[in-house]
């Protein structure tokens, strides 16, 4: 049935396929006992069944090793020692002898119950390894009761499709196929979400916190989805659908016109320098980085080589893949992030205490430095990765001077204990803090004292400003980087940099918006660090706006009342120079069903 949904686009682009929904679409499980002779019978099935899960997953980690690389393939590590627990296991064996109950019934009131002790937990460290069990369950009820299983990672290869579930964690994302999965669509979720990020990060669009989405998405139907508007439209009329090409062939021109700017500086047409770095989550998008112009890579996510292992990645693993990144960006720095897990993140690996307030609580920094052990390891893999190449540390959520401090004993100490053990090893490892907190931007003057560099993370540094969860849809009206009091506080970490010399970046999602990025521009900041299908985007109109007009704009929007006065200051700077029908997510709302004209393209040099 034809009908119009919307949500928050997080990552633009236009596609249309029919829907996957993932929703816990749990078989009907008939209560059916056995005769005492079948006893045996019925373990020997469970057993099997768990065999042919495990075999399905195993499958599963060759095809994602084939198509996405080693590392992301280890993300069926958890979920097939989940399916083999043995202690779980059993207890469903003892209630098929004791109570003469089928395999399947036996498996799933044994499932259902572990999963109302999760849930009921309350705790959003517990949602990663929920998701593992859902998809476990499923596939052994599927088994046991004889369901063929949709398995989004098998259907054939030329087939596409738009998933539609109820919340996208990091670790459900990071399983898509990108090459299948053409747009998401979630019931929860924000732009600064992780999973939002992920999605944008591998270019696919998606609209989060569409409300009941699951109830009114019908499974199978086809689908249009505007990631940049937030619409979507369910059964589209053969016009919506030939409107949907046409701008879908619109955006293959602009990024076809945007592709002429990849090899050329971010240099605005007074002959203003930006260095254009890229955001790298997942290993897949180190080539996308390189292609989309990269000048090396402002952050390197560290979490990825977490998500869904059973262990710890050891100092080899990290090592190499660090290499990697390095190796594919030889003449630019590499600035790798230490693990930024709570929140919502919570790798399996890691014993996680459950807490009432994730963001507030046990995250990041303080995590690293309170497991010095785990810390050490990954402190070990930077300092031999930067032996020979411009590889850099950068701490997630610093709030005090002493974190820098007692980080940088660490380093000091891994650096002298590598030499001891004959590895080669940097020697003087530059060390940044991510400024991501209003304590940080307070006493941003006595870090610049103790620091290499700045970063922004201006998704965690509006969460903690405005008080409002970035992963709260219901909130995300207001999440917006161009409030005024945010706005300041960019402008006071420009000025602690420049009074020790110290380069300030910014790598939290505002800079891949392109309004916030000449925002950024004007108040001083150089150094962006973007998601890479974003880079080329911004970058053009990086070479439209003079940096004067960009100014301009900086100077409105600190003194102006509130972020309606921000984007209009941004709006009038920008509208002389770029068509904002092209850039800005409102405006092409308005703009639907009318053919766009390019602009002429920026100058080259
Ligand atoms: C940020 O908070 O802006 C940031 C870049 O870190 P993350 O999104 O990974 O929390
Ligand atoms: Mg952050």
């Amino acid at each position: 049935m034809h009908q119009q949904l919307r949500g928050i686009g997080v990552s633009p682009g236009v596609a249309f396929a029919r829907t996957v929904l993932m929703r816990p679409d749990f078989p009907e499980v008939p209560d059916r006992t056995v005769r005492p002779e079948e006893v045996e019978g019925e373990v020997q099935r469970l057993r099997d069944a768990v065999a042919t899960v495990v075999g399905h997953l195993e499958e599963l980690g060759r095809k994602v090793l084939e198509r996405a690389g080693a590392e992301e393939s280890r993300i069926f590590d958890a979920q097939i020692l989940m399916a083999q627990d043995e202690d779980f296991l059993q207890s469903a064996v003892v209630l098929i002898r004791n109570n003469l109950l089928s395999a399947e019934t036996a498996y799933e009131f044994k499932a259902l119950e572990l999963r109302a002790l999760w849930s009921a937990s309350q705790s959003a460290h517990l949602r990663d390894r929920l998701a593992d069990l859902h998809a476990i369950q499923l596939r052994m009820l599927n088994v046991l009761l004889g369901r063929p299983g949709q398995e989004i990672w098998s259907l054939p290869d030329d087939e596409q499709m738009i998933v539609v579930a109820h919340e996208l964690s990091p670790g459900l994302t990071v399983q898509l196929d990108r090459e299948h999965v053409v747009g998401l669509i979630s019931e929860e979720g924000t732009r600064t979400s992780h999973a939002a990020i992920l999605a944008h990060s591998l270019g696919i669009p998606a609209v989060m916190g569409v409300t009941g989405a699951l109830a009114r998405i019908p499974e199978g139907t086809l689908v249009l989805i505007d990631g940049q508007a937030g619409v979507i439209t369910v059964d589209p009329t053969p016009v919506e659908l030939e409107e949907a090409k046409v701008q879908i062939s619109r955006r293959h021109r602009l990024e076809f016109q945007l592709e002429s700017v990849v090899a050329l500086p971010a240099e605005t047409p007074d002959g203003v320098r930006v260095s254009m770095m890229g955001n790298v989550d997942l290993p897949d998008e180190i080539e996308a980085a390189m292609r989309s112009g990269a000048e090396g890579v402002g952050l390197l996510r560290t979490e990825f080589l977490l998500t869904g292992r059973a262990s710890l990645p050891t100092e080899a693993e990290q090592l190499s893949y660090f290499k990697r990144v390095s190796l594919a960006f030889p003449n630019s720095p590499v600035i790798i992030r230490s693990y930024d897990i709570g929140g919502d993140k919570f790798p399996a690996a890691f014993r996680m205490p459950q807490e009432a307030n994730p963001f507030l609580g046990w995250r990041s920094i303080r995590v690293c430095l309170d497991q010095p052990e785990v810390f050490r390891t990954q402190l070990r893999a930077i300092l031999r990765a930067a032996a020979d190449r411009n590889v850099q540390l950068m701490l997630p959520l610093v709030t005090r001077v002493d974190e820098v401090l007692d980080t940088r004993a660490l380093v000091e100490d891994e650096r002298q204990s590598l030499l001891r053990d004959g590895f080669r090893a940097a020697t003087d490892l530059r060390v940044g803090v991510m400024i991501e907190t209003p304590a940080a931007v307070l006493i941003a003057d006595k870090l610049a004292e103790v620091s290499d560099f700045f970063s922004v993370g201006s998704n965690d540094l509006t969460q903690y400003t405005l008080a409002l969860d970035r992963g709260n849809a219901r909130l995300a009206e207001r999440f917006t980087s161009h409030h005024p009091a945010v706005v300041r506080q960019l402008a006071q970490v420009v000025a602690a940099a420049a009074t020790r010399g110290l380069p300030a970046s910014v790598c939290g999602e505002m800079v891949s918006e392109p309004l916030s990025a000449v925002l950024l521009m004007g108040l001083g900041f150089r150094i962006f660090s973007i998601a890479p299908p974003s880079i080329p985007l911004v970058k053009w109109v990086i070479r439209s706006v003079p940096l004067s007009a960009a100014r301009a704009a900086a100077l409105a929007a600190l003194d102006a009342r509130g972020p309606a006065d921000v984007d209009a200051a941004l709006r009038d700077a920008v509208a002389p120079h770029v068509d904002l029908r092209l850039i800005d997510p409102h405006a092409a709302l308005q703009a639907r069903g009318r053919v766009v004209s390019l602009p002429t393209p920026p100058r080259s040099s």
